[in-house]
């Protein structure tokens, strides 16, 4: 159900940094799921901050920080 980025897929969420809704600290999207609501379906995202907390939250919420997925290709 969950999807990993670590697959090399398409579908997958790849690396997104985001600020950990606990802490503020660097948060990584581990997973991405769609999880059903009463609106139908909401992207999902698994999540793990460097001070190890973890959260399912939808991605639209998260707070992407932009520059730390920019490294050289
Ligand atoms: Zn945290």
């Amino acid at each position: 159900m969950w999807k990993t980025g670590t697959g090399g897929g398409s579908s997958g969420v790849g690396l997104v940094l985001c600020a950990c809704p606990n802490c503020g600290a660097i948060a990584e999207v581990t997973a991405s799921c769609l999880l059903g609501s009463t609106h139908g379906g909401v992207q999902h995202g698994r999540i793990q901050c460097v001070n190890r907390h973890h959260f399912v939250t939808p991605l639209e919420r998260l707070v992407r920080l932009e520059g730390f997925d920019e490294t050289d290709r």
